[in-house]
């Protein structure tokens, strides 16, 4: 599945996440650190994929795309499992606790919970696609929603493009009957 669906996806987890469980008050700069948190959490498992859009945006990405997608054991295996997960939630942890004193108002936890929800939303997304998701590694088996495979989505096709405007398409509905709620959003719990 290409980033941009990913994305997509990612984003619109989080905004349903954020209307229906939010309950604290948090600062401007929290919720953009946590979107771009949330944009990293929605394509960082095809890290394992010299040629992800991540890699092909820095100067000598593929390079480094190359040693990493070996490390992960290349496409669609570690960071696309419960393993590679509970990995990318430590590591995303530590960092979060040594930006802390440098921004201490940044809500961490807040920050933390926007790039896991990207990040199983990248997974769930994969499970709808041909490839299927090796979620339960070691065991070396890929699941696939739905079971027959002909009926899952065949990535950058027209499969994958129908999905991304059924999203899009979704989230309009969302955002017109939660209308109330994203306003209230906004003004009661940014800071
Ligand atoms: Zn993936």
């Amino acid at each position: 599945m290409t980033a941009r669906t990913h994305d997509l996806a990612a984003v619109t987890v989080l905004g349903i996440v954020a209307v229906s469980t939010l309950n604290i008050q948090i600062t401007l700069g929290t919720a953009l650190i946590a979107l771009v948190a949330n944009q990293l959490g929605g394509i960082a498992p095809d890290l394992d994929q010299p040629t992800a859009p991540f890699w092909r945006n820095l100067p000598v990405g593929g390079y480094f795309g190359k040693i990493i997608g070996r490390v992960l054991g290349g496409h669609r295996f570690i960071s696309h499992s419960l393993i590679g997960m509970a990995g990318f939630g430590f590591i995303t942890d530590l960092f979060l606790k040594f930006l802390h004193p440098i921004l201490p108002n940044l809500n961490t936890g807040v920050v933390w919970w926007a790039f896991m929800i990207g990040l199983v939303s990248h997974l769930v997304m994969d499970t709808l696609t041909k490839e299927g998701v090796p979620w339960l590694l070691p065991i070396p088996i890929k699941f696939g929603l739905p079971p027959i495979k002909k009926l899952r989505i065949t990535t950058g096709e027209a499969t994958e493009k129908a999905v991304f405007i059924a999203i899009l398409g979704f989230d309009m509905w969302y955002c017109s009957t939660h209308y109330g709620k994203l306003l209230a959003l906004l003004h009661n719990q940014i800071i």
